[in-house]
């Protein structure tokens, strides 16, 4: 028998004879969080033409494929949805700046900031990646916010707050396990107990965290309780 007759080798034979090729273009590019290697990366957003091919010559349009997004350093293919998980640059940016807003609405709605609060809200924010954050810090911005969002006319966490806090932990919340949407709630907490009991304020506030961050209420409840017997 002649090589390449058999049932095998006469099909790797046909369909390197006849073929679809797809010519890839780029339609864009950015950085991604890769899940095929795990980190942030590179991507390029491509676009194919298929086209059926004899002896690898293409003839025949076969339609658009794609997009695909390639991943610059391991060169594998996955649907744009990878697109929709933010690189780890950016998450520890969200949560950053997570841990910082929620600092200030607790911080707020506690009225006259105490040394104690203070305290504990700049150890949070900078253990979250502010290095640089001091209570004069804290303190202006809590002012600034106070004469903002109507805290004035007796409103604790009125609707500007609310907004703020939505805004910073909305976008966070799917990327985050359960146990990290509760550490954002529990370092809140744990600001609102430094100079005392929660206030009504205060724990209206902590009660639109949780909910920001997709706890339900029973859970932001037993929550809020924990933090209040430091173990
Ligand atoms: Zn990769």
């Amino acid at each position: 028998m002649l090589p390449g007759r058999g049932r095998n080798g006469r099909g790797a034979r046909l369909s390197r004879i006849l073929g679809t090729r797809t010519a890839w273009a780029s339609v864009g590019d950015g950085e991604f969080f890769c899940p095929g290697c795990g980190g942030d990366r590179n991507y390029q957003r491509l676009t194919g033409r298929r086209r059926f091919a004899v002896l690898g010559v293409p003839v025949l349009p076969r339609g658009e494929t794609g997009p695909v997004v390639e991943c610059a350093a391991c060169r594998r293919h996955f649907g744009t949805d990878v697109l929709d998980h933010p690189t780890t640059t950016r998450l520890s940016a969200m949560l950053r700046d997570a841990v910082h807003t929620v600092a200030l609405a607790v911080l707020a709605a506690g009225g006259t900031c105490s040394r104690a609060a203070l305290e504990t809200a700049v150890t949070a924010v900078r253990a979250a990646g502010i290095d640089d954050c001091t209570q004069e810090q804290l303190q202006a911005l809590v002012e600034a916010l106070a004469a903002d969002t109507g805290r004035v006319q007796g409103q604790p966490c009125g609707p500007g707050l609310a907004i703020e806090l939505h805004e910073a932990l909305d976008p966070l919340a799917p990327h985050l396990a359960a146990a990290g949407r509760e550490s954002i709630l529990l370092q809140g907490a744990r600001i609102a107990l430094a100079d005392g009991p929660y206030t009504p304020a205060e724990r209206d506030v902590l009660t639109t965290v949780g909910a920001a961050l997709t706890i339900c209420s029973e859970d932001v409840s037993r929550l809020l309780a924990a933090a209040r017997t430091p173990s």
